[in-house]
């Protein structure tokens, strides 16, 4: 059954109405959906592709290590991450089993299709100047296309939605080769840098 979202601009009632989502089978093994979380006059959204486990348990969005490294790359980048809405192209957390462990699995298409009427309430709520997309699947469920990120990363586009600037998902350099992290994250950090100026200069106009 598609996914049932209140027309409603109210964070809270859309958060506890995703509880009852049944939009696709995420829901059936995961612990709790997960929310966007923020204020809802922030001026930017951070979109990324899941909940991981930890976000899973504890039913916050980017509390786990890959959410560590963003706050830390948010305050290197001169941003505060309380004036970041951050939020999920998919708000249920997919995994499979290995012994205890749960490992993530990229959310395929349809669950991406199916999780995004969540996605646009979040951004008729917020109504961000500006989306940073981060990674392929927050990218692809921003623009409905298969995308490649190298093209795309650094750059800023026009989106229904606000304006769109792309780079990785946190998560990419905590996977990269520990001699590779290090620059991966100067990177990150850059691009963030190149957003908040964007910002900056925006609210200077
Ligand atoms: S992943 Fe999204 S569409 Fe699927 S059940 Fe969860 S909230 Fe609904």
């Amino acid at each position: 059954m598609p996914a049932v979202v209140p027309e409603t601009k109210s964070l809270n009632v859309l958060s506890q109405a995703v509880r009852h989502c049944t939009g696709c089978d995420l829901y059936r093994w995961a612990t709790q959906a997960v929310f966007g979380e923020g204020r809802k006059d922030a001026r930017v959204v951070a979109v990324g592709e899941q909940p991981g486990d930890v976000e899973d348990r504890q039913g916050k969005p980017f509390v786990g290590p890959a959410g560590k490294l963003l706050s830390r790359a948010f305050e290197d980048a001169g941003m505060d991450r309380g004036e970041v809405y951050v939020t999920n192209a998919v708000k249920h957390f997919k995994f499979e089993e290995r012994g205890k462990r749960r490992i993530h699995k990229k959310p395929d298409r349809a669950e991406i299709l199916a999780c995004r009427p969540w996605l646009e309430a979040e951004m008729r709520a917020v109504e961000p100047e500006l989306i940073i997309a981060m990674g392929v699947t927050a990218t692809e469920a921003l623009l409905l296309k298969k995308v490649a990120i190298t093209p795309l990363r650094g750059k800023f586009n026009e989106h229904p939605w606000g304006t769109l600037f792309v780079t990785i998902h946190p998560s990419a350099i905590l996977r990269a080769q520990p001699e590779d992290r290090d620059r991966e994250y100067r990177r990150f950090v850059q691009e963030l840098k190149t957003a908040a100026g964007w910002l900056r200069h925006r609210s200077a106009e």
